[in-house]
Order: C-alpha cells, then structure tokens, then sequence
C-alpha cells in the first residue's frame, strides 16, 4: 500500500476506537485518520482530547445507519481503508433492545460496505475493509476447548447475532465483489476509557462508591480478558501486515471466571483505596442470571502469533492495576458520563431486579 492514506475509523469516540485512533494518529502522522462517530451515550470525545489538535485528525459527527450520509462521506473522502469498530456493543441492552442492534451492526456495516463497492472501484488492491469484531459470534464453550477461526458461528445474544450478522455481510462483499477485507475476532477488553456499563469499570465505580457488586448467577462464566493497548497494537499490526481476505482471532491467553476476577479488583482496590481487606467483597451480590449468558468464552490467538509473530504485551494483574489508576484519577470522566439517561439504564438494569 502507499504511505499516503486517509483512514476512516468509525467508532472512534468509543472505548476501543479511541485508543486506536490514538494509535494511528500519533505513529504515523503521514496517515489522515478521520473519525466517524454518532457520539452515542458511549461515545465521547473527551477519550480523545489530547489528540484533538493534530494536523492530521478530523473528527466527524455522523450516523452509519444513514446511508445517503455514508455514499456522500465515501464520495468525497478518498479514503483508502476503514477499520470500522462502530457498533451498538452492550449486550445487556441488546436484551431491551434487539432492533437498535440490527440497526447500527447491521445495517450500519452494509452502509459501509456499500459505500466501500460504490468507491473502491480503482486499484482494488489499495483498499481495505478492516471490520472489528467480537469472539461472541462463537457462542458458548464448556469447560475445555477453544475459539478457531474455523469455529463454527453460535450467536446467543441479539449482541452476538447482529455481530456475526456484519461479519457474514463482510465476508460475502469479498466473495461476491472482490472487496478486500479483513476480519478480527476479539475476546473482551479492559482498560482506560471503558464506560462503566462494562464489568470491570463498573464495578470500579461501584467500589469507589460503595455501591453492591451485582455478579451474574454463581459467578463461574469465564471470560479472556486482553488489555485495550494491547487490542489496538493487535489492530495496528493486523492492518499492516496481515493476508488480505482472512480472519484473525484475538485474545489475551488470560481466562479468568467472573467471580475470581471480582475478587481480584476488590482486592486491588482495597489496597490503592487504603481500605481494610474484605472490605469491597462484602458489596458481591450475586444476582439473577442474564437470559442466554454464555457460560465461556476463550480464544485460540496461534493464528495471529505464528503468521504475525503478535503477542499480548501486557500482564492481567499489571492491566488492571493501570486500569484502576486510571479510574481513580479521572473522576471528573466518570461522574461525566455516569449522569443522566446512564444512571436510569442502571437502575431499571441492576437496582430494581
Ligand atoms: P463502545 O460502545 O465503547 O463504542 C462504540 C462507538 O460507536 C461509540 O463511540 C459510539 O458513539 C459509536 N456508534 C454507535 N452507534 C453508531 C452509529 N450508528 N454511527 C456511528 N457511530 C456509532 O464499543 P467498544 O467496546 O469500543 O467496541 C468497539 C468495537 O469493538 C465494536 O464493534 C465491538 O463489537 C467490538 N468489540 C468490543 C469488545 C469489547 O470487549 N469491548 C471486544 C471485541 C470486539
């Protein structure tokens, strides 16, 4: 590929998207990178203010749902790759609201990819489709075994669904117009910028505010769990170096079970809090059990580690000592983005059950 791009990064505003954006806007400064985001309730652009100044950034407010709006930013733009990470991503409304899902991750990405085939109609091979994606798509595993890229789609969550729902679309643009695409599988993130709807941040500032710690069921599902620096290094190296028309699947080898992981952060916090120990795990509450909650997720990553020579950098307790810091000091972020229409979505989610 040439050195002169513009990229178009969707989601951006988002948790993961910022730290990408972050990413390729500070390493390569010959790359445009424009960001597209609706600046939804996890959308903020405050994950991105010691960038917002450079030369080569632009931030633009849209909607990927809006089809007319995507023909003409692709019309105008000259982008040679998208990385699209923009999505509805919260399973637990998923739950409430399936369509909104459908909505954004499908529809959405068939904007995209739409647009994409409209555009990328020279120099095909100059162009790159780069869809995020999640190891949900897989389903549920039992206590062995683990995601392939060869593993066959599971969806259980109307999350997962609309997930494995964009990948498909992707895929089949390649198969049927020759779009160059790549595909990421990633298992879930932690880490600076995550709104606190997510396990970790949540309870972060549950613990802060002495607020109960609601664990789903018995607490055994198992998750991988891979620090948001080291996803964004993954993308980085993907889109650079990987086999076009492949997917990858992305994970940090670091399985851990919901209730072991809780107990590990209250731990942690009791110490940078200065509390007694005991004192966060006496807020566990376990709770009634999310419909179709996937028991585990845990990633097979030899893919990405023998053909890309990639490996997660940093260590679980490390990440999330570094995650807590962050947290912890920017109190100002959190009250921000936990006021308002959050606080009632956590009420009718949590507290009221
Ligand atoms: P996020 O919810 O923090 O961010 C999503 C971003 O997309 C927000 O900035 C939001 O404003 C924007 N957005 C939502 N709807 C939009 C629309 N219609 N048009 C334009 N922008 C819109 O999500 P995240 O956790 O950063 O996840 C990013 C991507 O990575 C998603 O595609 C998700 O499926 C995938 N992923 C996430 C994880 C994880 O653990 N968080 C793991 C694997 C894959």
């Amino acid at each position: 590929m040439s050195s002169a791009k513009k990229i178009l990064i969707t989601g951006g505003a988002g948790f993961i998207g910022s730290h990408v954006v972050r990413r390729f806007v500070t390493k390569y400064p010959s790359y445009h990178i424009v960001n597209l985001d609706a600046l939804t309730y996890a959308g903020n652009l405050d994950n991105l203010s010691d960038i917002s100044g450079e030369r080569n950034y632009t931030f633009i407010r849209g909607d990927i749902r809006d089809a007319k709006f995507i023909d003409q930013l692709f019309k105008d733009g000259g982008f040679s790759a998208v990385i699209h990470l923009a999505a509805e991503s919260h399973v637990d409304r998923s739950i409430d609201m399936p369509n909104a899902f459908a909505e954004t991750n499908v529809m959405g990405t068939l904007n995209l990819l739409n647009a994409a085939r409209s555009y990328w109609t020279s120099n095909t091979e100059d162009h790159l489709f780069y869809h995020i994606s999640t190891d949900e798509v897989y389903g549920s595993l039992g206590e062995s075994g683990f995601f392939k890229e060869t593993s066959a789609y599971h969806p259980n969550s109307p999350y997962s669904a609309s997930k494995a729902a964009s990948d498909h679309f992707v895929r089949a643009f390649g198969e049927t117009y020759g779009l160059n695409y790549i595909i990421s599988n990633c298992s879930n993130n932690y880490g600076p910028n995550q709104f606190p709807e997510k396990l970790i941040p949540l309870f972060i500032n549950n613990i802060i505010n002495q607020k109960e710690l609601p664990v789903y069921g018995d607490g055994n599902n198992t998750r991988d769990w891979l620090y948001v620096v080291d996803h964004a290094d993954a993308i980085d190296t993907i889109f650079h170096f990987a086999e076009r028309n492949q997917t990858f699947n992305v994970g940090g080898n670091n399985e851990f079970r919901n209730i072991e992981l809780v107990r590990l952060l209250c731990d942690l916090m009791d110490r940078k809090l200065e509390r007694e120990p005991g004192n966060s795990q006496r807020l566990i509450r376990f709770v009634k059990d999310r419909p179709g909650h996937d028991f585990r997720y845990a990633i097979d990553a030899n893919k990405l580690e023998t053909k890309l020579n990639w490996r997660p950098g940093v260590n679980f307790k490390e990440g999330l000592s570094l995650t807590i810091d962050w947290y912890l000091k920017n109190t100002e972020w959190l009250k921000n983005v936990t006021s308002g229409a959050y606080l009632k979505f956590y009420t009718e989610m949590y507290e009221d059950r």
